[in-house]
């Protein structure tokens, strides 16, 4: 496995890999979650590049960009027992030099949901992942369903800028209880992990109910936030969103196929997640 700071040296190592080529953005802190993407992409490409970035421009405080967690020496050796073949680590100043001010901007699709709260924060993703793959000329592309915005800000991406990726969206790995692994879970305490579950269980129950027949968007997210309030460990709901699953415009009635999505406080850390109502 070769480590790789600088974009010049990255290219260079892009340019002669063996390929198909697949590309894994992460902001490391590793868990199942990235290693399920991992594995993905070693199935059916002939270099695994894996990029560790935790990106500036998509936090909207400085502190919680500080606060993200990372731990690099651990995440080496866990992409080394991972078969990765290209770790990708630059530092901020080489992707975001003093002087660039380029952005890419998806427009509406980016606005909604998270990015009515987050303004700024898919213009940032969406930048830093351009980059990516303009650094690595990757064939293939693997991101997780629980970032569901982002995968259709990037869809759109790749899409409007002509760019030749194929892009792949690997399944939401969770633990036994159903909490979706993330690396902000890694600032729960034990007793705030053991309560972290129920966000699983409220999605499911809302699931439940629209499987069951019930179309009405207020009556399924009241139902998953009167589960989330069973728990006292959340301390805000932020939103809970049930919408289109192309367009992310939020429906009243669930008449086409959607995406319910929550993002939520537990103490200090924000966490989100989602499942899709298939119709
Ligand atoms: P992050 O390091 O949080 O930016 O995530 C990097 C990639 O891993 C993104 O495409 C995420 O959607 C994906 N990912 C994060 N958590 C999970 C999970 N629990 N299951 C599957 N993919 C995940």
């Amino acid at each position: 496995m070769r480590v790789i700071t600088k974009i010049h040296d990255m290219v260079e190592a892009c340019n002669i890999a063996p390929r198909p080529l697949g590309l894994v953005p992460t902001m490391g802190a590793l868990h199942k979650g990235h290693q399920s993407l991992f594995q993905k992409a070693r199935e059916s490409n002939r270099s695994v590049v894996v990029s560790v970035f935790v990106n500036p421009v998509q936090f909207a405080s400085q502190a919680d960009f500080e606060s993200y967690p990372r731990d690099m020496e651990k995440d080496l050796e866990f992409l080394g027992a991972c078969g990765v073949d290209l770790v990708f680590c630059p530092s901020q100043t080489e992707m975001f030099p003093i002087g660039m001010e380029s952005r890419v901007n998806v427009g509406g699709i980016g606005e909604r949901i998270e990015g009515k709260l987050r303004p700024g924060h898919f213009e940032g993703v969406a930048t830093i992942v351009c980059k990516l793959f303009n650094v690595t000329r990757a064939d293939r592309v693997y991101f997780g369903q629980k970032d569901a915005q982002q995968n259709l800000v990037i869809k759109h991406a790749i899409s409007d800028l002509n760019y030749a990726v194929k892009m792949f969206v690997v399944p939401t790995v969770r633990g036994k209880d159903g909490l979706a692994y993330s690396s902000r879970n890694a600032s729960l305490t034990a007793m705030q992990r053991k309560k972290a579950g129920i966000i699983y269980e409220a999605l499911l129950t809302a699931k439940k109910l629209f499987d069951s027949g019930e179309f009405d968007s207020e009556k399924l997210r009241n139902e998953a936030k009167r589960v989330i309030g069973l728990e006292p460990v959340i301390s805000r709901i932020e939103y809970v969103s049930i919408a289109d699953l192309v367009t992310l415009e939020e429906l009243v009635t669930i008449n086409r196929s959607a995406l319910i999505s929550v993002a939520l406080w537990i103490g200090g850390t924000r966490l989100i997640d989602n499942l899709i109502l298939s119709h």
